[in-house]
């Protein structure tokens, strides 16, 4: 993915000023930075569910900026699990798993279930299959929520700070998910404050404030040497 000069105001307000990265296949992308500096927006671009008000985003030679982009192609390529998971409250876990490939793959039903089961078995998730999501704990809602994004058969994973919204003792088995899943070679990016998890499992993290990239580099450089006064100000408040 390649991202660059990308823009997006919100009429008078101009949110992303000027952003330009690339991202490799298999690379696990850290974006940190503080509230408001247009990470959430950032991400909501890569999938279109913001418009870009200037710049380009190619994904595999395509520029899903384009007006004539088929955007439920890019979405179904491109996966994305929020803070809050929003799962369908009314459905089984299955049913969850299912509904975006049978109504937007048009997948054959046998093979949409077979694909849930195997996803709901990567976050270890199973047994939840017939469970309703008000049964599941926050951890397990999210689990699910990630098996869901997965079973598009996504090539790039968005994560919009998937542990906030969390207890704290439920955090951990979200983030061994998505560690599981960069060892498996997704490229994943993810927005989240947990710098421990930054650092052990980045390849790259970038800071942003006000809308730019400050700083960019590996986990060491950023967050154990970083050089930009507002990622210094930045880290020292959360570590
Ligand atoms: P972050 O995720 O880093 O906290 P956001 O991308 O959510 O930042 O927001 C960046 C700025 O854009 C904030 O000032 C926010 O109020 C504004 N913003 C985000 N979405 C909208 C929107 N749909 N309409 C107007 N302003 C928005
Ligand atoms: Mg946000």
């Amino acid at each position: 993915m390649s991202v660059k000069k990308l823009r997006k105001c919100f009429d008078d307000l101009e949110v992303l000023k000027d952003i330009s990265t690339e991202v490799y296949e298999g690379e696990v992308v850290v974006i940190l930075g503080p509230s408001g500096s247009g990470k959430s927006t950032f991400l909501r671009c890569l999938n279109r569910l913001e418009d870009a008000t200037a710049g380009t985003i190619i994904v595999d030679d395509v520029d899903i900026t384009a007006k004539k982009v088929n955007m439920n192609k890019v979405r179904e390529n491109i996966g994305m699990v929020f803070q809050h998971f929003n799962l369908f409250n009314n459905m089984n876990v299955l049913d969850n798993l299912m509904l975006a490939p049978l109504e937007l793959k048009k997948a054959d039903k046998k093979e949409a279930e077979e694909r849930a089961r195997a996803m709901l078995k990567r976050v270890d998730l199973l047994e939840k299959a017939d469970a309703y999501p008000s049964q599941l704990s926050g951890g397990q809602k999210q689990r699910v929520a990630i098996a869901r994004a997965l079973c598009m058969q996504p090539d790039i994973m968005l994560f919009d700070e998937p542990t906030s919204a969390l207890d704290p003792e439920m955090v951990g088995e979200v983030l061994a998910v998505m560690k599981q899943l960069a060892a498996d070679g997704m490229t994943m990016i993810i927005v989240t404050h947990e710098i421990g998890f930054a650092r052990e499992v980045a390849d790259r993290v970038i800071f942003m404030d006000g809308g730019y990239i400050v700083e960019e580099g590996t986990p060491k450089e950023v967050i154990l040497n970083p050089k930009e006064p507002r990622t210094i100000s930045f880290l020292n408040k959360v570590l």
